[in-house]
């Protein structure tokens, strides 16, 4: 894949890169080696304040850097400005928060037979970090602000059609002063990737994105015996059951569907409706992703923007048509539109079979699967029925059911009457397919870190 900005409103190529040589990557590696040896041994108020100040240019220049995420890759401009502010803030929580969450724990030393014991929280050196294009601040910034915070540094092998993007974030730390090397952008494909994690000077790699390339890193990794965080994406379900506020779930659920132009690992993908509710629910679900305004994503009308690439909207299509030869039924949207751009309308497909591609697999762009069942069991069955386990959603007012549904789901997170989302304050990751480790909060933090113990006899 050529590294280049593709504007996806229009296909049209705006500007390529050359890939950086070996050459040029060893000297990166050699520069946020050093960098690393540096940062280490600064304070974390030191980096407390150059993590505010990069905050602070995010914020200064939101609507520049805004405009240029969905120019590279077809988000509305409103959801790109308020993706910029969210990373702002969660450069904030990491520097507020950072010597909290890397205090000594005490331990009981008298358990131990210590006069002292306790836990250090300590950096492991350079963190390769290969991240996806649809949030292209946010998949990087969640990593990148505790991995600083905690004195690691960051390489960046971001996906190759938001190069400017990439560029830019490399930009703002350097001016909110952290040391240069301290995260550097890689202009690479992904059949660099084997040679930089296979570098000594890299001790860890984190991934969002495809299944393939987390299989892939993993490989390497295992090999080199390195540590990973894996994100993998998800066909999160969203379960409606009798006692729900239906009108208020269906129009949750249209935009947990189709936020980010349908293009999310925690968007909701399956909405599972219990049959006492089923046929308003698929009415007012219908009716209101119908109503949703496809269209050029710089325009403040616009509701659903251009998928990112060609390819993308391709594979959704394939799915779709897949379905629909085997007996689906659409009841809204379904039809790849012609003319410029990669646009692809919101779709409710219903009457789906577990011989087809939509029942098992991840849909990246706005399409929902609707499934009608009969019981809580069966709606957990479907809901758990898929390689995934990212986010889920269940809508119920009966507190018992709220109970259960918070064990049952087989995910990493369960959302009760409300949409999935993520947090600083909270852990992130998946079970299953979708991926191991934590970002976000103390946890995702100390994924990178030396977990020390130190004992005083
Ligand atoms: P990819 O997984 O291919 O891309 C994500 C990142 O991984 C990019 O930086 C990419 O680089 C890199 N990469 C790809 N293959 C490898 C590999 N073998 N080794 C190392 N790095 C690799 O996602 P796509 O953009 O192709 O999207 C495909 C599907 O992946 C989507 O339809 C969706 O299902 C899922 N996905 C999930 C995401 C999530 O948020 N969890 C995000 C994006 C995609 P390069 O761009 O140079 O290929």
């Amino acid at each position: 894949m050529s590294i280049a900005t593709t504007d996806p409103r229009t296909g049209q190529v705006l500007k390529t890169y050359e890939a950086m040589s070996d050459a040029q990557v060893d000297a990166a590696i050699e520069r946020t080696d050093l960098a690393y040896r540096d940062l280490r041994s600064t304070s974390i108020a030191q980096r407390g304040r150059w993590l505010e100040a990069a905050a602070d240019l995010l914020d200064a220049e939101r609507d520049e850097i805004a405009r240029l995420m969905t120019t590279e890759m077809g988000k509305t401009f409103a959801a790109s400005k308020a993706e910029v502010t969210k990373c702002a803030a969660a450069c904030r929580f990491y520097a507020r928060h950072a010597a909290e969450f890397l205090a000594d724990r005490p331990a009981d030393a008298s358990a131990v037979s210590a006069t002292r014991a306790f836990v250090r929280y300590q950096p492991i050196g350079p963190v390769l970090a290969v991240m996806p294009w649809n949030f292209p601040l946010w998949q990087v910034v969640r990593f990148a602000a505790p991995a600083l915070m905690a004195g690691n540094t960051g390489l960046l092998k971001h996906a190759s059609n938001v190069p400017q993007t990439a560029l830019l974030l490399e930009n703002v730390f350097r001016r909110a002063g952290f040391p240069e090397g301290a995260f550097t952008t890689l202009l690479v494909g992904s059949d660099a990737v084997n040679r930089i994690l296979s570098d000594p000077r890299v001790r860890a790699a984190t991934l969002t994105g495809s299944e393939p390339a987390g299989r892939s890193i993993a490989q390497i990794a295992g090999r080199e015996l390195k540590k990973t965080v894996l994100e993998l994406g998800g066909s999160d379900p969203f379960v409606v059951m009798p006692s729900a506020d239906v009108e208020l779930a269906a129009e949750v659920a249209t935009t947990a569907r189709c936020q980010n132009n349908g293009q999310s690992c925690i968007a909701a993908k399956r909405f599972i409706v219990h049959a006492d509710v089923y046929d308003v629910f698929a009415e007012a679900f219908a009716h209101r992703m119908s109503a949703l305004r496809v269209g050029d994503p710089m325009d403040g009308d616009t509701d659903v923007g251009p998928l990112a690439s060609e390819r993308g909207r391709d594979e959704v299509d394939a799915q779709v048509r897949d379905a629909v030869d085997k007996g689906a039924t659409v009841l809204c949207g379904g039809e790849k539109p012609t003319g410029d751009g990669w646009f692809y309308p919101p779709t409710v497909v219903t009457d789906l079979r577990p011989d087809m591609r939509m029942w098992s697999e991840e849909v990246f762009g706005p399409v929902a699967g609707l499934y009608r069942v009969s019981s809580y069991d069966e709606a957990i069955e479907v809901a758990n029925g898929t390689s995934y386990g990212l986010g889920s959603n269940a809508w119920t007012r009966d507190a018992q059911e709220q109970e259960r549904f918070a064990t049952d789901l087989d995910a990493g997170a369960v959302f009760v009457n409300g949409m999935t989302t993520s947090y600083p304050e909270l852990p992130f990751g998946g079970v299953k397919n979708s991926g191991y480790g934590r970002e976000l909060s103390a946890q995702g933090m100390h994924e990178f870190c030396n977990v020390k113990t130190v004992w005083v006899g």
